[in-house]
């Protein structure tokens, strides 16, 4: 059996596997103090969701939105953290009705997609998965499950990770010795498709340079090595706790 990635947790800073996180969650001290100092009038629901490649258990991120979040906020932030590279289409599929930011109104047979302005309280409960699409052409798929609900004081943040795998050590398939940098698209489902630093600049001395660049970098999302895909911008690949 494969290992299983571990990541931390954002209140405590410990280690586990995702299925060790779900289990820790609810019981982390660090998390209950900080959920109990928050003030506020106002209440709010959230979710906690666990996003998953659909082919690869490696990758995975818990996170915890307000309810009254809309799919195409939550679209954003999957867009941002694991699969952005040239605005492709996305679409999500929840209890057999698609969601689409473009939805096509011309349909003349079969349930019409909806808009993704459809907030996340009024389509889902607690168990359901949700499967999301990006790039119909080199899809990424992934499954989002409705893990849990509470409720609590309402704050600003829109979308929470409370934890995600740490990245996936890479050895380069040139060397088999050091850390990989770089992914060749092309040769992505080959035997050899991961290369150093060091054995790139070799290749590079050897060859023209325009063949090195449309390699892509190694980064911590199911998206990697597909398309045009070079990592977030704005979420860093090991995730950091709070301090
Ligand atoms: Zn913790
Ligand atoms: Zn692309
Ligand atoms: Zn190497």
């Amino acid at each position: 059996m494969a290992e299983q990635t571990k990541g931390l947790c954002k209140y405590c800073g410990k280690e586990y596997t995702k299925g060790g996180m779900l289990r820790h969650l609810p019981a982390c001290k660090k998390r209950k103090e900080k959920l109990e100092s928050e003030k506020g009038k106002r209440k709010c629901s959230y979710f906690q969701i666990v996003i998953m490649a659909k082919y690869s258990k490696k990758y995975w991120l818990i996170i915890e939105v307000s309810e009254n979040i809309t799919l195409k906020e939550l679209d954003k932030f999957i867009r941002d953290i694991w699969v952005e590279c040239c605005g492709h289409l996305s679409a999500y599929e929840i209890n057999g009705i698609s969601y689409e930011l473009y939805p096509d109104k011309d349909i003349f047979w079969g349930t019409p997609a909806r808009h993704m302005n459809y907030r996340l309280r009024d389509v889902v409960k607690v168990g359901d998965n949700i499967s999301y699409e990006y790039d119909f052409g080199s899809a990424t798929e992934l499954i989002l499950n409705v893990h849990s609900y509470r409720e609590g004081v309402r704050t600003a943040d829109e979308v929470v990770i409370l934890s995600r795998n740490n990245p996936i050590e890479i050895i380069c398939s040139q060397c088999g010795k050091n850390k990989a940098k770089w992914v060749n698209p092309e040769a992505y489902y080959d035997e050899k498709p991961f290369w150093c630093e060091e054995c790139l600049k070799e290749e590079a001395g050897m060859e023209d340079i325009c063949g090195i660049e449309y390699m892509l970098p190694v980064c911590n999302s199911p998206r990697m090595g597909v398309c045009g895909y070079e990592g977030s911008t704005r979420y860093p690949d090991q995730f950091e706790p709070d301090k």
